[in-house]
């Protein structure tokens, strides 16, 4: 049986328990402890996928087609290993189980109540996924803070875990905010100490706490929170403040948090190789040069609703030694301006990501237009992809009016449209086309020249697909097929040879991206912005190659 670390968060939401709890799963990995994390949300939708992202933030979909909470991403890119629909768990998925097996008459003569059905079918999912996956340990994250009265049944169930597996086995970790008050140019302990103290009401005594904050944690202040919250100094870890999320488990282990994991459970003591993340911080650092990305989309004021893709530039930009600028381009402006220049004028590439709804859509085909008549380097992700067929049906091939049939049904020239079983389809939950789907990529084509590879699998969420009546004209006139999901022939990725680098694919591809290890689209069109860049510089065809080259090494 493994072992299993419970991480709480208090006094404010927003502090990084996703990142912390995937910070302490890299951490045990790279001891050579394997590990699996998973996510207890305490909202009543069975899942993240019906959510506006200005509520939830991105939904990360996971291969076997989950669409979950965006921490999960944190979890598969710290740990490096594939997640699915077990490890994140709401409750709407808990209270949907036990009501289908109240009607079904499970509970025949009895009273359905939080404590035991709620609490025992919380128990059973953990143990579920510790079940599942052969690990070492599983972290196990719960969403909300504290004191939320939705997440109580949450903490009963991980307070009960520890009666029923030992205090040997269970390990309870509290992440606080120390903040800084600056009229008494102090850091407080306060907000700790009363967040501790509502996990005690609830039966709950933290073994190890992470305190964020935006100065250092002297040892003054450690003493304080060890004495107050009653726990070992060394147990007081410092959640510092950086740059990179990709720093936090390197700040943590100079803190003393796995040593202080290993020992409590009882696993291996052995020195961590953290060598990988070093490499990547260090990239993330000091890079050599710089690029401007716009990516055009109309959640930009929530950073969230993006978040796979600005880690996926992040993790290709380390690849290019190359700084990656993110310009959030809001769609809408662009509409009412009724010009790009002022908006794209100065990028090195143009991303238009996913999304959905009529809302700002001509802005993001001006967009489109912007980068292919201006030879700007441009990446499409789904609604992109979409958006892309838009464009170049309606000003290369003259289809006056074409769309996709999501934003005007009777477009003359649905060059965007449903397949037949999603036509059908009446629940809005879970139904889109979601999770892995194999794609052959033709071969001399730009995304198998990123990917050198003929045969990719790659995630989805989408309902709208490329119209293949349409197919043979946009061939003919120069938009490449250069992936296709063979089994359904469906279109998954489309570009212009005649373009120095004009891709559009119909997944999302950030999903698969890690620190370390780029997705390969990512990778390459941050290098194909780059050349821009140096090219616009006035370098010369030897010393953009050289460069270019250089910066891969
Ligand atoms: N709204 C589009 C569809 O449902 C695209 C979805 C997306 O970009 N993820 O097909």
């Amino acid at each position: 049986m493994p072992k299993f670390v419970f991480v709480t968060g208090g006094v404010v939401s927003a502090l990084g328990k996703g990142i912390a709890s995937a910070s302490i799963g890299y951490l045990l990995k790279s001891r050579g402890i394997s590990v699996t994390l998973q996510k207890l949300d305490p909202y009543l939708n069975v899942d993240p996928g019906t959510m506006s992202p200005f509520q939830h933030g991105e939904v990360y979909v996971t291969d076997d087609g989950a669409e979950t909470d965006l921490d999960l991403g944190h979890y598969e890119r710290f740990i490096d290993r594939e997640l699915g629909q077990i490890n994140n768990i709401t409750a709407g998925q808990i209270y949907d189980t036990i009501i289908t097996k109240e009607r079904r008459g499970d509970f025949l003569g009895g009273t359905v109540q939080v404590i035991p059905h709620v609490t025992n079918e919380i128990k059973e999912r953990v143990a579920a996924l510790a079940k599942d996956e052969d690990v070492d340990v599983v972290i196990v994250e719960i969403g909300g803070t504290v004191g939320d009265i939705e997440s109580l049944p949450f903490m009963e169930a991980i307070r009960q875990m520890r009666l029923d597996l030992g205090i040997e086995n269970t390990l309870f970790i509290h992440l606080t905010l120390v903040p800084y008050i600056k009229a008494a140019g102090e850091l407080k302990t306060k907000p700790t100490q009363h967040s501790v103290r509502a996990l005690r009401d609830i039966g709950i005594q933290p073994d190890i706490l992470l305190c964020r904050t935006e100065h250092p944690l002297g040892d003054d202040v450690k003493r304080k929170i060890a004495l107050f919250c009653n726990v070992e100094i060394n147990a007081v870890i410092a959640a510092r403040d950086v740059s990179s999320i990709y720093e936090v488990p390197l700040r943590f282990h100079a803190d003393g948090l796995d040593d202080i994991v290993v020992s409590r459970l009882g696993l291996p003591q052995r020195e961590p190789d953290l060598s990988s993340m070093e490499t990547v911080v260090k990239r993330i650092y000091e890079p050599s040069h710089s690029v401007r990305i716009a990516v055009c989309g109309k959640y930009i004021e929530l950073k969230d609703a993006y978040k796979s893709i600005s880690e996926a530039f992040i993790h290709a930009g380390a690849e290019n030694d190359t700084r990656v600028e993110l310009e959030w381009v809001n769609v809408e402006d662009v509409e009412t301006a009724g010009s790009t220049g002022s908006f794209l004028g100065e990028c090195d590439g143009v991303l238009v990501p996913g999304g959905f709804g009529e809302r700002g859509i001509e802005g993001k085909i001006m967009s489109v237009r912007h980068a292919r008549e201006n030879a700007v380097p441009y990446f499409g992700i789904c609604l992109g992809m979409h958006c892309a067929v838009i464009e170049y049906a309606r000003n290369v091939c003259g289809f006056e009016g074409a769309h996709s049939t999501e934003f005007v049904e009777g477009t003359p020239h649905p060059v965007i449209s449903l397949l037949p079983e999603q036509e059908a389809v009446v629940n809005m939950g879970g139904t889109m086309r979601l999770g892995g789907y194999p794609c052959r990529l033709s071969p001399g084509s730009k995304a198998h020249e990123a990917y050198d590879e003929t045969q990719v699998d790659e995630r989805h969420r989408h309902r709208f697909e490329y119209n293949n009546d349409y197919r043979e004209r946009l061939e003919a006139s120069g938009l490449m097929s250069s992936g296709v999901y063979e089994q359904a022939n469906l279109v998954e990725i489309v570009e212009i040879a005649d373009h120095p680098w004009f891709v559009a694919c119909q997944f999302h591809p950030e999903f698969k991206s890690r620190p370390g290890r780029a997705h390969p689209l990512f990778r390459e069109f941050v290098r194909a912005a780059l050349r821009r860049k140096l090219e616009r510089e006035g370098k010369t065809g030897a010393e953009v190659d050289a460069q270019a080259a250089a910066s891969r090494s």
